[in-house]
């Protein structure tokens, strides 16, 4: 039986060209890029080009891409960098509610050094308010996070606002665009502080980055090396960074396109599966074209996602990082669902490899197992 895979949220599989572009710089070209002899230039300039490849596709001309092993350690270095930075000037962190564990946590560590965090909850359609934002800014703010777009509901945030109002206030305001990244036009920067992640666009595991504006005040991750402009010591993983590089491009040359289609692929399977079980869909329409979360009213979404993998649906109840843990999604409850109604959501997230015929079987497949399971049928 064919897996049908609906959880590109959580991560997408290699892209065939991206694995290509990779091959040479893991064996034959397997220099270290701090190396002076021909193979370390060779390497060098891979990296240098990878460089200014996501560069010109995330931020633009105003800063600089620093390369981190995933999402989650960009997300902790802004968050701990910035506020090292400022440390004993201010002491207010303020995070939205629905932030991604990798900067929540990092907040919460933060605490030994005097920060305090405020948490900014979204609405019931998963939207972080700007005017809740504003009204948590003051002078004593040192760092604000409030993602591009969510990872569970996939819901848009009104980044463009939060910056304008974080700019007038004198606060740094990093958006977590690890969801975003290729889905979604970055060339101009939506905040001071972005980060990404390879494995969320068809690109390699254990690579992604952190772009800051010129002039960001941070503290640097790694001491050592010189790598990374001196932020970041460590070896560069040169044929991660060339993957992702390559991964971006191809994402964002056919941006528009792949987004038409997978948002008809998605709107297909939620009308679909909404016009024989009684369900409905959590969040603002206004989400990434990928994303469907619906909440199954009566049906553990647990116990549907194992019956969907018994038949071949690859599917999850929230973020893949808290999957382990059976309690109801952070997320969901903090837009204002009852526990039971968020116990109860499932999220499928399409892909390049998902068609009109196995989104199709999909939404069959999710039918039958959600009707074994007892959900009211129409
Ligand atoms: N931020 C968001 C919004 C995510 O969805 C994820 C991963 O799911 C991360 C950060 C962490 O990224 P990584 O898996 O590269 O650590």
């Amino acid at each position: 039986m064919e897996t049908i895979y609906l959880d590109h949220a959580a991560t997408t599989p290699l892209d065939g060209r991206v694995l290509a572009a990779m091959t040479p710089y893991l064996k034959e070209s397997f220099g270290n890029a701090d190396s002076r002899y021909a193979l370390g230039r060779q390497a060098a300039s891979a990296v240098l080009s990878a460089r200014d490849v996501i560069g010109s596709l995330i931020g633009g001309s105003g800063g600089s891409v620093y390369f981190t092993s995933c999402g989650s350690e960009a997300n902790s270095w802004a968050l701990k960098g910035v506020c090292a930075a400022n440390f004993g000037k201010k002491h207010t962190i303020v995070l939205s509610a629905i932030e991604h564990p990798s900067l929540l946590r990092a907040a919460e560590d933060m605490s030994v050094f005097g920060y305090k965090t405020v948490l900014v909850r979204p609405d019931k359609d998963g939207v972080v308010p700007a005017a809740a934002i504003k009204r948590a800014l003051c002078d004593d703010v040192a760092f604000v996070g409030v993602m591009a777009a969510n990872n569970e509901t996939g819901v848009l945030q009104p980044a463009a606002e939060i910056y304008s109002l974080c700019r007038e206030a004198g606060a740094f305001y990093f958006c977590d665009c690890v969801q975003a990244a290729g889905t979604i036009d970055l060339t101009s920067p939506v905040a001071d502080g972005m980060s990404f992640s390879a494995h969320k666009f068809y690109g390699p595991k254990g690579v992604g980055g952190l772009w800051l504006k010129k002039g960001a005040r941070i503290q640097r991750l790694v001491s050592g090396g010189q790598q990374e402009g001196g932020m970041r010591g460590g070896t560069t993983f040169v044929a991660g960074v060339v993957g992702m590089a390559e991964a971006l491009k191809l994402a964002c040359d056919g941006m528009k396109e792949e987004n038409e289609r997978l948002a008809s692929l998605r709107d297909g399977f939620v009308k679909h599966v909404l016009s024989r079980v009684s369900a409905r869909p959590v969040g603002s329409q206004n989400r990434l074209p990928s994303n469907a979360n619906i909440a199954f009213g009566g049906v553990r979404g647990e116990q549907l996602v194992i019956a969907l993998d018994m038949l071949g649906v690859a599917a999850s109840t929230g973020s893949a990082c808290s999957s382990g843990a059976s309690k109801p999604s952070s997320v969901l409850l903090a837009m204002g669902l009852s526990e039971e109604e968020a116990a109860s959501c499932v999220r499928f997230t399409f892909g390049r490899e998902n068609t009109p015929a196995n989104a199709e079987a999909a939404a069959e497949k999710v039918i039958a197992a959600a009707r074994r399971l007892g959900a009211r049928m129409l």
